[in-house]
């Protein structure tokens, strides 16, 4: 059965890269809000809020592990 270790682990990373990406897609950033330092973020789609130096946020909190 030990070959079956390399298969589990490339799966997770797979699973971890599509799910990554499927909700980095999924979310649509609006800006709500800009300061000296950073700006404000929230998401559209799941209502999350975030603060980045510049540029729209590159994924999405709100709902780990979804
Ligand atoms: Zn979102």
């Amino acid at each position: 059965m030990l070959f079956l270790i390399p298969i589990i682990v490339i799966s997770l990373y797979v699973g971890m890269y599509v799910l990554r990406t499927d909700r980095t897609s999924d979310c649509r950033w609006r800006q709500t809000g800009k300061e000296a330092q950073s700006i404000a973020w929230r998401c559209q789609v799941c209502g999350a809020v975030a603060q980045t130096d510049k540029g729209e946020p590159k994924h999405c909190g709100a709902k780990p592990g979804d």
